[in-house]
């Protein structure tokens, strides 16, 4: 067993945090609080991103990217999350971050809509939830029925991440030929097309403003299906299993600030005579988010390198998932109290940061829904001492 970090990744990770310590911390006061950076900034800070070698970075070399693989890319991700820059939740500027299903498509479909979205020319969003429920996508009611050109969309989907941007959605619906139940398929539908629009924006705790999507009666031709009729559920669980171990590192990286934060406040401030950090009270606190900092990062880095051996990862996701968005709200919460009342006030980030951490327990998936996923693993194999084993 070889816990290093090759040397290259680590280089890598280096030239990331230089690029946050220099290009993104500086605009966090300015931007923390919005849903989205401006276009033109994005437009420059890829700019500034390519130049330096790291625009795609993640992506696999057969389609222009850097290839640097999961465990790569989460060491550059954990980086980028300890900024609070809006386009870091979902760092576009470093990468199209695009998601497993555009690999699905084939022939025509490649390039146009998988290619102008690697080379950062396009966004696109992944649209599954409903109102109806995001935990249960069996209960889907967005239909496609077939016709004789295509598909035609009815229904609506909600809280979709960057739909405002998007130049076409992955959306998830059911699929119907003449009353039979074809099962859930997905499709690419373009902004502007008869019939979609936008809907409401969701304002949160957050800072995120996901929206709602409107199909009514959309008509599109059949390329515009990816992978089979009826596969749908199979490329959302894909997605969401890249989506769900990349909660790891964005976890970890704002878990790994407020740390640093607390234990630097401990030390500055003094109470009673002497200062926080000397209490065992404060101690205690600190040595606990430190330890379940170190789980949380542990656990990615293995499901990431589960995923760079090709293996299935979709129980470790979950793990992932579940334990690093938990750990968070408990490192910044604990980070709060250190901070006393400055740690609430705007002037710090932290209280932001909890707002931010209290809703990844939600979203991709609720903690309920990764225990759920846990239980099932255990119940069908209780023997099992190597779960998260090769
Ligand atoms: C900021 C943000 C961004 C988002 N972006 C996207 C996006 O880009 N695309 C997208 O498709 N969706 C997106 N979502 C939706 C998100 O994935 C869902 O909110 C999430 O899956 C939970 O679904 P729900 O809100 O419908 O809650 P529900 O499914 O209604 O669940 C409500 C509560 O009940 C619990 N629960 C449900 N079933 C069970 C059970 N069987 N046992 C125990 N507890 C249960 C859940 O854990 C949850 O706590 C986003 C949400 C947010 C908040």
């Amino acid at each position: 067993m070889d816990f290093r970090i090759p040397d290259e990744l680590q280089m890598l990770r280096l030239s990331a945090r230089r690029f946050v310590n220099e290009e993104l911390l500086p605009l966090e006061p300015e931007y923390a609080n919005q849903p989205d950076i401006p276009d033109d900034l994005r437009t420059r800070l890829q700019a500034r991103a390519r130049e330096l070698g790291f625009w795609a970075f993640d992506l696999p070399e057969s389609v222009g990217g850097g290839g640097v693989g999961v465990l790569g890319m989460c060491l550059v991700m954990e980086e980028l999350s300890r900024c609070n820059v809006p386009s870091f939740r979902a760092p576009t500027v470093f990468t199209p971050y695009l998601g497993p299903v555009l690999f699905h498509c084939e022939g025509e479909q490649r390039e146009k809509y998988l290619m102008p979205i690697i080379r950062g020319e396009k966004r696109t969003c992944f649209a599954l939830t409903e109102p109806g429920g995001g935990s249960d996508p069996s209960g889907m009611t967005t239909t496609a029925r077939v016709t004789p050109g295509g598909f035609r969309l009815n229904g609506r989907k909600i809280f979709i991440t960057g739909a405002d941007k998007a130049h076409f959605v992955q959306v998830f619906a059911r699929t119907l030929d003449r009353g039979e139940d074809l099962g859930i398929s997905c499709f690419l539908v373009e902004r502007g097309t008869p019939g979609f629009s936008l809907g409401q924006a969701f304002e949160l705790m957050s800072p995120d403003r996901p929206w709602e999507l409107v199909f009514d009666d959309v008509d599109i031709p059949r390329e515009q299906c990816v992978g089979r009729i009826g596969q749908g559920w199979e490329l959302a669980r894909e997605f969401l299993d890249m989506g769900r171990l990349i909660h790891g590192p964005k976890a970890v990286g704002r878990a790994q600030r407020a740390l640093e934060m607390a234990a630097e406040h401990a030390k500055s401030r003094s109470t009673f005579g002497s200062p926080l950090a000397e209490r065992q009270a404060i101690q205690w606190m600190l040595a606990d988010s430190a330890v379940e900092l170190h789980a949380a990062r542990l656990m990615t880095y293995h499901a990431a390198w589960k995923a760079d051996q090709g293996q299935s990862y979709h129980v470790e996701a979950s793990a992932v998932k579940l334990y690093a968005d938990e750990m968070l709200v408990r490192v910044i919460d604990r980070a709060l109290q250190i901070h006393g009342g400055l740690g609430l006030s705007r002037e710090l980030p932290l209280e932001l940061m909890f707002r931010d951490a209290r809703s990844r327990t939600i979203t991709e998936g609720s903690s309920e829904m990764q225990r759920l996923i846990l239980a099932r693993d255990v119940l069908a194999h209780p023997e099992r001492v190597d779960r998260f084993a090769p």
